[in-house]
């Protein structure tokens, strides 16, 4: 993973049908195959490809480990990771990203596989921040000190893009980081009346600062940071409110200009939105990225299966 080059993959994640969706005689539109994605509803087929795909058999850890172990090994080795979670509300995003009981999701498996990395080294000293925002309207709330009303994203010429005046606070287990995640995650719930309305149009991104250095030396050596980003649905790309201007908007211009500009060296908008612009190293500069893009099986889903999955196919040609 060299650092000056922009690495993007983008995998599909198909959730299986709920079973509300089953007693409800919803049919799955979605089969999945090695990189390849196929909708096939009302006799019309469409096939994607992408560069990896899961399917509603498989576990996050088959997720994890097929696709994120990597990006967290080259965190460790001092490169800016980021993991987007990207498709429509009800898709999967959140069981993708925290999981449930049974099938943790990539956040819990990521932390505690960090930590056994971190014990493994012990030659060098690792200090770890976390640091959770929500984003949604282009407001920003500290989701780990929702009074914090002092934030601005900036550009450092060492660290890059950066939320300054958001709390970091100092982890030394996986357990402390899922124990900040969780109360960042319901201190998102708690800020809004109607949850699932809430969560379709706010991104949330969780960041893992990590900051190395050899025992005997008292010089900071590798510093990266793995960002983990819930988008808001994507569904409200069709939306006829063109006011609103949804992160996850911003987040697709920024893909749609970097795929046209490999061929003509345009404009790419990052500053439209809070979002592009936090992720900017992310899509466009020194960093691994992954996108998962989740699609749910269901036949009534048809048409945010197939927006999400034109805008992966598009994502792989950053
Ligand atoms: P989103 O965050 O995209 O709105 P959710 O993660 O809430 O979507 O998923 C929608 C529904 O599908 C939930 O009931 C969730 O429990 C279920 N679901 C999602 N992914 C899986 C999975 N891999 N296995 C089983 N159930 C899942």
């Amino acid at each position: 993973m060299p650092s000056e080059t922009i690495s993007v993959r983008v995998v599909a994640r198909c959730r299986p049908l709920t079973q509300d969706e089953q007693e409800k005689g919803g049919n799955s539109v979605v089969t999945v195959n090695g990189d390849k994605v196929k909708v096939n509803c009302a006799g019309k087929e469409s096939v994607f490809s992408l560069d990896g795909s899961f399917g509603p058999e498989q576990s996050n850890k088959h997720v994890y480990e097929g696709a994120v172990n990597s990006l967290l090994q080259g965190a460790i080795d001092g490169y800016n990771v980021t993991i987007m979670a990207f498709g429509a509300t009800g898709s999967g995003k959140s069981h993708l990203m925290c999981g449930s009981e049974g099938d943790p999701g990539i956040i819990p498996i990521l932390t505690q596989n960090l930590f056994r990395h971190i014990r493994e080294r012990n030659n060098k000293e690792f200090m770890v921040t976390v640091s959770h925002v929500e984003i949604l309207d282009e407001k920003m709330t500290d989701l780990l000190n929702p009074h914090n009303n002092t934030m601005t994203i900036r550009q450092h010429p060492h660290k890059g893009i950066f939320i300054d005046g958001l709390s970091e606070l100092t982890v030394k287990t996986g357990d402390d980081i899922a124990l900040y995640f969780t109360q960042g995650t319901r201190a998102r719930k708690l800020g809004s009346s109607d949850i699932r309305a809430h969560r379709a149009r706010a991104n949330a991104v969780f960041m893992i600062s990590l900051e190395q250095k050899e025992r005997q030396s008292s010089k900071i050596g590798l510093r990266s940071t793995i960002m983990l980003a819930d988008l808001a649905g994507c569904e409200s790309i069709n939306s006829t409110d063109q006011n609103i201007v949804n992160g996850t908007q911003g987040i697709l211009n920024v893909i749609s200009a970097l795929a046209e500009g490999k061929k003509k060296g345009g404009h790419i908008p990052y500053r439209e939105s809070k979002v592009s612009r936090l992720l900017q190293d992310s899509l466009g500069g020194n960093a691994a990225t992954l996108i998962i893009s989740a699609i749910s099986p269901l036949d009534r889903s048809y048409s945010d299966t197939m927006t999400t999955l034109q805008y992966s196919t598009l994502a792989k040609k950053i």
